[in-house]
């Protein structure tokens, strides 16, 4: 079968096409260096993406604090977590890069917060 990939490591974008079966390459064609190649090949066997979502926090500023991987995860387990960090409620204070999910279901990649998200003020009532 013949795979179409578009090449993500360099603003480029070089259309790759990959000439291969279920389990083996056979071809592959117009990649411009060796990263785009190695890249079609974990494209065709072994997607990874980096996962971006939010989180749901408690006493913060904002109610939600975006979130990312630290590192690309393979593609068909971004649901896994997904369904993992659904249910979590962090607390405020978050700072921008702090861990906030250790080796999420142990794919060596944690959740890190991609946004710093501060304590709510404590409004106190006045009576004027
Ligand atoms: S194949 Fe090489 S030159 Fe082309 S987009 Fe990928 S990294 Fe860039």
């Amino acid at each position: 079968m013949r795979t179409n990939v578009t090449c993500i490591i360099c603003p480029l974008g070089c259309r790759i096409r990959v000439v291969h079966s279920k389990d083996a390459i056979q071809r592959i064609e117009d990649y411009q260096c060796g990263k785009g190649k190695d890249y079609a090949v974990q494209e065709i066997f072994n997607p990874m993406r980096t996962l971006t979502t939010t989180m749901v926090v408690r006493n913060g500023q904002l109610p939600l604090v975006s979130v990312k991987t630290s590192k690309p995860v393979p593609r068909d387990r971004i649901f896994d977590i997904m369904d993992a960090i659904a249910g979590l409620e962090l607390e405020a204070p978050l700072a921008i890069g702090e861990i906030l999910v250790e080796d999420i279901l142990g794919l060596n990649a944690n959740i890190v917060a991609t946004k710093h998200v501060l304590r709510k003020y404590d409004v106190k009532k006045c009576n004027l």
